[in-house]
């Protein structure tokens, strides 16, 4: 069965229609894209997924209903990069990417051989090695952006959830940081729904996309069909540049 399957998602804020009907589905190892001008509910969609709202029978994550799965379930299966995620102060980088481990291990300071080989693994595997002491806070963009990531590959989830990844960085580094994102997919059959306002880059990366406006579907396909002048025209109030090529 599909890795996110989302059905007729209906979500109101404080009363406020925020998503009205949202259809989506996620193939395992598939990178789906969600585009979308802003405030069209791309994050909101994405902590429907994630279980950080409530969505009775909407949302399924690989075929078990989202309402049915524990919070430790939960944490073995999807791994979330918030929009703008709190960088707790005097954090080094080693002690954030554990607290990615924190389904499987007691409180910091008592992890395990294993949780610190992961935390690790995936540091070095994110070119941070070196930076294990470092305060989260000192880092560049694109650094902390990878720090991010690596917390959530530690947790070892196989979808993660990826909000606007890429909205802090040049566009030298965007593109650094989702090819990054892809090879890890590949080589570890991960499944990715992000979401992404910036469109210069977001086509090169997703197998497919889904364009949101006032929480709905209004278009989805490859991201050729759903890139057109036309749709973005139509959808993305603002001036949007999309690099060709
Ligand atoms: P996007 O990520 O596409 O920019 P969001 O999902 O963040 O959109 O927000 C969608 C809409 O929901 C916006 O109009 C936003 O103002 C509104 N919204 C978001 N969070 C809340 C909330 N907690 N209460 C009320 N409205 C909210
Ligand atoms: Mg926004
Ligand atoms: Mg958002």
């Amino acid at each position: 069965g599909p890795a996110v399957a989302v059905r007729d998602l209906h979500v109101s804020l404080d009363g406020v229609p925020i998503l009205a009907g949202v259809d989506l589905t996620v193939a395992p190892g598939e990178w789906v894209t969600v585009i979308g001008p802003n405030g069209a509910g791309k994050s909101t969609l994405l902590r429907a997924v994630g279980g950080l709202l409530a969505t009775p029978g909407a949302v399924s994550l690989f075929g078990t209903p989202s309402e049915a799965l524990r919070r430790r379930d939960r944490a073995r299966v999807v791994a979330t990069v918030a929009q703008s995620p709190v960088v707790p102060p005097g954090m080094t980088v080693l002690d954030y990417v554990l607290l990615g481990r924190t389904p499987y291990i007691p409180p910091l300071g008592r992890e395990s051989a294993a949780d610190l080989a992961a935390a690790h693994d995936v540091l070095d595997r994110l070119d941070l090695t070196g930076f294990h002491d470092r305060e989260l806070a000192t880092l560049s963009g694109g650094e902390r952006q990878r720090v991010f990531l690596a917390r959530a590959l530690a947790q070892g989830a196989t979808l993660l959830l990826l909000d606007e990844p890429t909205s802090a960085l040049d566009i030298g580094h965007q593109q650094e940081v989702l090819e990054l994102v892809d090879q890890l997919r590949r080589a570890h059959g991960l499944t990715v729904l992000a979401t992404m306002h910036d469109l210069s880059v977001a086509g090169e990366y997703a197998d497919r996309m889904v364009l949101l406006a006032d929480g709905r579907v209004v278009a989805s396909g490859t991201p050729r069909e759903v890139l057109t002048e036309q749709l973005l025209a139509e959808h993305y109030r603002a001036s949007v540049r999309v690099v060709d090529g």
